[in-house]
C-alpha cells in the first residue's frame, strides 16, 4: 500500500499578510487622488484587442478570475492573461449564458449590446442556476470583486434556505431568493469569502455560521450569529453537515449536502485549468499546505458525487469512488508517498486503501 508524507509546516504567509493589510489600508481621500485617475479608469474599460470582432467584448480590468470562461466556455476564452470573447454568441442559447456570465464578473468587465426588457427580465428571473446532476443546490452568480469572483450557491430546503458564501449584493437576486422561500442560515466556510455577508443577512434576517477562528472585526464577522467551536463535525440540518477542514485558512470549513452528494468546498479544493483534476492551491495558502492535504485525507470517504468549489467550475463524478480516486490522486501528487500510511503533520497516521 503507497503512503503519503506530508512535508513541512504552517507558512508565514507574506502574500497573505500583504493583502490583509491593503484590505485594511483606508481609501485616500479625494483630495489627494490623482487628477489622471477618472481618465485612466476610462482607459481600462476600453475593449481588449485578443476579443474578436462583435459586439461582446472584454475590457481591461478583468481580474482573471475564470467565472465567464465556465459559464459560457463556448464564448469566452483566456488570451494572454485574461478573458476575451473568442466567439461571439451565436445562437439564444449562447446569448443567454453570456448574459449569465456578464450579470456574473465580479469587475463588470464583460460589454453586451443592451437587452430588451423581455430579455432583461427572463436573465434576471434565471438565476439562481440550477447545477448539473443537482436538485436542490443552485449557483448565485452575482460574484463579488471583494472575493476575488468567489461563487456562492443556495440549497432550497422545505426546513429552511442556506446561502453558502456570499454573493455580491443585488436587490434583484434577493428578490429571486425570496421567492424561493427567503434564506434561513448563511454557512460562510472562511474569512475570503465572506463578501457582502452582513447586508444578505439583515435582508432575510438570517443566522450566519463560520467557525470562530475565522471572525474578526475588519470584516463585521465577529457579529456572526452561530460561532463554530472545537473541530466538529457539526449538524446544520436533516443532510447537512459542516467538515472542519484547516488548511487554505486555519478555521476553513466545507459543507456536505447528502441529498445531492453535493461538497461545498469553498477555497479548500478546486479543478485545477492546468492539471485537468481536482486539486489543492498551493500558492493560495494562507495557513499550512500540510493540514490542508490531512484535511483531504480525512473526507476522502465522503459520498461526494459533485464538488462545489469557491473557485471555478463544478466538479461532477459518477460515483463516489471516482471522487474518493481524484482526492487520493490529490494526496499522491501534493504530497510525499513513502512506507504505506499516510503521514500527517502532528504525528498523526492515517493508513489508506488506494
Ligand atoms: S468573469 Fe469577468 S473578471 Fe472573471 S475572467 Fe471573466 S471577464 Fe474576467
Amino acid at each position: 500500500m503507497p503512503s503519503i508524507r506530508l512535508l513541512g509546516g504552517p507558512r508565514s504567509g507574506s502574500y497573505s499578510s500583504f493583502i490583509r493589510q491593503a484590505q485594511s489600508r483606508p481609501p485616500a481621500p479625494a483630495s489627494s487622488r490623482h487628477p489622471l485617475t477618472v481618465r485612466a479608469l476610462k482607459e481600462v474599460r476600453t475593449r481588449r484587442e485578443e476579443n474578436v470582432p462583435g459586439d461582446v467584448y472584454v475590457d481591461h480590468t478583468c481580474i482573471d478570475c475564470d467565472t465567464c470562461r465556465w459559464m459560457a466556455p463556448s464564448v469566452f476564452g483566456r488570451v494572454g492573461d485574461m478573458s476575451a470573447v473568442t466567439r461571439q454568441p451565436a445562437t439564444p442559447e449562447e446569448r443567454q449564458r453570456a448574459l449569465e456570465a456578464t450579470i456574473s464578473c465580479p469587475t463588470f468587465s464583460i460589454h453586451m449590446p443592451r437587452q430588451s426588457p423581455e430579455e432583461t427580465a427572463q436573465l434576471m428571473s434565471s438565476f439562481p442556476l440550477p447545477i448539473t446532476g443537482c436538485r436542490d443546490v443552485f449557483h448565485c452568480g452575482h460574484h463579488a470583486e471583494s472575493t476575488f469572483g468567489g461563487a456562492s450557491y443556495f440549497i432550497r430546503r422545505p426546513d429552511g434556505n442556506i446561502l453558502v458564501d456570499s454573493p455580491r449584493w443585488s436587490p434583484t437576486l434577493a428578490a429571486r431568493l425570496e421567492a424561493l422561500g427567503g434564506v434561513d442560515t448563511i454557512f460562510l466556510t472562511h474569512r475570503d469569502d465572506v463578501g457582502d455577508h452582513a447586508r444578505w443577512a439583515a435582508r432575510f434576517g438570517a443566522k450566519r455560521v463560520l467557525h470562530r477562528r475565522e471572525m474578526n472585526a475588519r470584516q463585521g464577522t465577529d457579529k456572526v450569529e452561530r460561532p463554530l467551536d472545537g473541530t466538529g463535525p457539526w449538524s446544520l440540518g436533516e443532510g447537512l453537515t459542516v467538515y472542519l477542514t484547516p488548511g487554505h485558512t486555519e478555521g476553513h470549513a466545507v459543507l456536505f449536502y447528502a441529498p445531492d452528494a453535493a461538497l461545498l468546498a469553498g477555497d479548500h479544493l478546486f479543478l485545477s485549468r492546468r492539471l485537468g483534476r481536482l486539486a489543492i492551491s498551493i500558492t493560495h495558502n494562507w495557513y499550512s499546505l500540510p493540514r490542508q492535504l490531512e484535511s483531504v485525507a480525512e473526507l476522502v470517504d465522503l459520498p461526494v458525487r459533485h464538488v462545489l468549489p469557491g473557485h471555478g467550475r463544478p466538479m461532477h463524478f459518477a460515483s463516489a469512488d471516482e471522487y474518493r480516486a481524484a482526492a487520493l490522486e490529490v494526496l499522491r501528487c501534493d504530497g510525499q508517498w513513502d512506507d504505506g500510511s499516510l503521514r500527517a503533520v502532528g504525528g498523526r497516521t492515517r493508513e489508506l486503501q488506494v
